[in-house]
Order: structure tokens, then C-alpha cells, then sequence
């Protein structure tokens, strides 16, 4: 079955097409930059590699440019876009309504449309993709996979916040939590490498956008990112917690107006606002050299991730691994390091030359006698989502 997974950003979509069950990658890329002159598409195939600038005016010409590059007569990998089977459309936010994966129909559609301001940035892109691919590529399954899914496994103690009742049980404010297939593909894969279903992990994704989830067998339980992607983790360009009286007092008392205050939550705060960069191997190279703003950012990072630790150690009454990933929790062995300094009363005792040991498989990197795993595991979205959709399928 060829399965097409599309990951439609607000100026990007990302896309995958996955032959499976034997999950063999037949070709991967992406749009960036949608919307302007000089939009960058990148395309791979076993044997081809291209990087095109374009003017890509919108989502649709985006995934038309996609198209012909399948089916391209000398790059190509399809002969007609009835050859893709099933697309799986990666979609922000579910709600409460939705904890699997979904076939598309007007309802859900409906749905995700009326999801919308609770992820601005990403439903309105991702229905887009969904109405985009119902026209081009007509035979196949059009299946969604929601972000939120996973951490449908909650308890309410967890997901509601203390505020009047009706606010939950009328305006469904309440947390959702986010990179759900990300958290469930690396403590899936975490169980099968501990071999035990019983466990009590704490992922944590470290990327762009960065959450950490306290997982008992196998569910979510509790989780960082709350009502938005907003919550928790120092992350890129977003700040995590924060105390909510200071939205008031720069609107109320320094002037600015909310969607000047959402601005710099969002798009200018978390390491950029503390650094100036976005980057993590920007801002670790700087710290090298010295620079203490970089320095205190990192060392902030790490803190918050460790208070997080402690707090699911706590819900969970105990852990049997830690799990680092996406591309700071994979790649960067000066954070992990931060993160698991000091923290032998939890029993979690990092080795730091396997810590420094790159490689693309699951690691463990903690010493012999840590109680608790440290594992480093590469996450892989667009595989799981290529699986869910298969398993519904077939
Ligand atoms: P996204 O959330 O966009 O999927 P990724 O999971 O790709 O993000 O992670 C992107 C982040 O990973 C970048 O901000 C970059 O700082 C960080 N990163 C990637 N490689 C390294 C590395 N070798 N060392 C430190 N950080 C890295």
C-alpha cells in the first residue's frame, strides 16, 4: 500500500510517501516558504536529490508542485496519482472528540474547521492540505491523524484547569496536549526495547516546539503543552510557563495590545527572546565562546525540564526511563547532560561517553548502575502516522 503522509505548516508542507507495511521510504520532502518568490522545495528519492527556489503563491500550488514531481517521467516515483492508496493528513488539534485516526468526511472536516482558533497556526494549513489532496488525488483514503490523540488517555485531574466548571464543561477549555505521535512512536518503541508493557516513562521532545509526557503503560497521563502549544518547556521562539498576570500587565499597565502581547509569547520569546537565536547549535556554540546570555538560557532550558522530571517522578511514583528526543533531545549532548546533571536521588545517572555517541538508532546512555534508562530515541512522525493509517486500512 503506498501512503502519501502530508505535514501542511502554515508557510510549509512537509510529505512523505511510505510503502507499507514494509515501511520502506520510497520519497520525502518539502515546500517551505509558501507564499513568497522564493519558496524552497526539496525532493529525495533513492536515487534523485533536488533543491528548487520557486515562486509558490499558496497551499494548493504547493501540492500541485508535489504532484508533478511524483509523478515526474524521469524522477518520479508514480505513474498516475491514482497509485497512492491512502493519504494521511497530520492535523493539529482534535479536540476531545477525536483520539484516533479518522477517515475524512464532511463532519470532520467540519470539526477541524471549527478547531481552528484553538490552533491557528496550524488547522486552518492542515484542513487546506486535506481539501488540496481530496482533488488531486481522487481514489485515495483520505485519513487524518490529530496531534492531540494520544494524550485523549488523561485524566481529568490532569486535563482540567481550576477554573469555573462551565468553562470545561461548556467551552471545552480544558489541556488537549500536543506531539502526540511523537510521544506515542518513541514510548512505544521505548517498551519494546525495555520489553515490558508496564511502564512509567517520561518522554521528552525537544524541537522546535518542545513538551515532555509522564506515560503508565503506555498512556498519557499527564503533559507539559496545556489548551495551545503554548504551555511548559522553554522552547524555540515560545516561552512555556508563565505566570498569567503578565499578559494583563503589559496590556493594562505597559500598553500593548493583545495580539503584541501573543506576538512576543509566540514568535519572540523562549531561546530567541533570551539569546537572540533560534537555533540550539547557534546558541551552544555561542555559550562555548563564553556568551552568558546563552549561557543562563540554556542552563533555564534545563532547569524547566528537570522540575518537569520531578513533578511526573512524583504522579507517576517512580520511573523506569527517561526518552530524549526530536532534534535537540537526539542531537544535542550538552542539554541532555544539563538535564540529567544532579539527579542521582532519582536514581538517573547519565554515562557521558555514551552520552557523547552519536548514532541514528535507540541508545541507552546511562551508566551501568542508574536505575532509571536514559534512552535517546529518533522519533519518526510520519512513519507512525503511515502505520496508524495502515492498521485501519488493511
Ligand atoms: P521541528 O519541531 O521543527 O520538527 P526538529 O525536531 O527538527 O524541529 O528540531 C529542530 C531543532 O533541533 C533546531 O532548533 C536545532 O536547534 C536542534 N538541533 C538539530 N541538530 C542539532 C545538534 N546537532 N545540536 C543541537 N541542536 C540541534
Amino acid at each position: 500500500m503506498n501512503i502519501l503522509i502530508i505535514n501542511s505548516g502554515s508557510s510549509s508542507i512537509k510529505y512523505q510517501l511510505l510503502e507499507m507495511p514494509s515501511a520502506k521510504i520510497i520519497c520525502l520532502g518539502s515546500i517551505e516558504r509558501i507564499g513568497s518568490t522564493d519558496a524552497i522545495s526539496t525532493y529525495k528519492t533513492d536515487s534523485h536529490k533536488v533543491e528548487k527556489i520557486y515562486e509558490i503563491k499558496n497551499h494548493k500550488a504547493g501540492l500541485e508542485r508535489i504532484t508533478s514531481l511524483l509523478l515526474d517521467p524521469e524522477m518520479g516515483v508514480i505513474n498516475t496519482t491514482d497509485d497512492i492508496d491512502a493519504i494521511g493528513h497530520r492535523v493539529v488539534h482534535g479536540g476531545s472528540d477525536y483520539t484516533k485516526t479518522t477517515l475524512v468526511t464532511e463532519e470532520v472536516k467540519k470539526k477541524i474547521k471549527k478547531l481552528s482558533p484553538l490552533a491557528p497556526l496550524h488547522n486552518p494549513a492542515n484542513l487546506e492540505g486535506i481539501l488540496m489532496s481530496e482533488e488531486i488525488f481522487v481514489r485515495a483514503k483520505q485519513m487524518v491523524v490529530f496531534d492531540t490523540a494520544f494524550h485523549g488517555t488523561m485524566p481529568t485531574k490532569a486535563k482540567k484547569y481550576a477554573i469555573p466548571n462551565e468553562l470545561y464543561e461548556q467551552k471545552g477549555i480544558q489541556a488537549y496536549g500536543f506531539h502526540g505521535t511523537s510521544h506515542k512512536y518513541v514510548s512505544e518503541k521505548a517498551n519494546e526495547y525495555l520489553n515490558k508493557e508496564n511502564t512509567k516513562l517520561i518522554s521528552i521532545h525537544l524541537g522546535n516546539g518542545c513538551s515532555i509526557t509522564a506515560i503508565q503503560d503506555g498512556k498519557s497521563i499527564d503533559h507539559s503543552m496545556g489548551f495551545a502549544p503554548s504551555n511548559g518547556l522553554v522552547m524555540g521562539t515560545r516561552s512555556g510557563d508563565i505566570d498569567h498576570s503578565l499578559i494583563f500587565y503589559m496590556v493594562d499597565t505597559l500598553g500593548y495590545t493583545l495580539d503584541e502581547v501573543k506576538e512576543h509569547l509566540n514568535k519572540k520569546s523562549g531561546m530567541l527572546g533570551l539569546t537572540k537565536f533560534n537555533d540550539l547549535r547557534d546558541i551552544e556554540a555561542e555559550a562555548s565562546k563564553g556568551n552568558t546570555e546563552c549561557i543562563l538560557a540554556l542552563e533555564m532550558n534545563a532547569y524547566r525540564i528537570k522540575k518537569y522530571i520531578g513533578a511526573y517522578t512524583a504522579v507517576m511514583n517512580g520511573i523506569d526511563a527517561i526518552i530524549f528526543t526530536a532534534g535537540i533531545g537526539e542531537n544535542s549532548s550538552l542539554m541532555r547532560q544539563l538535564v540529567c546533571a544532579e539527579m542521582d536521588y532519582f536514581n538517573i545517572k547519565l554515562d557521558d561517553s555514551k552520552n557523547d555517541l552519536r548514532s541514528s538508532t535507540i541508545r541507552e546512555i546511562n551508566t551501568n548502575n542508574s536505575k532509571v534508562k536514559i534512552l535517546v530515541i529518533p522519533t519518526n512522525e510520519e512513519l507512525e502516522i503511515a502505520k496508524q493509517v495502515y492498521d485501519l486500512l488493511k
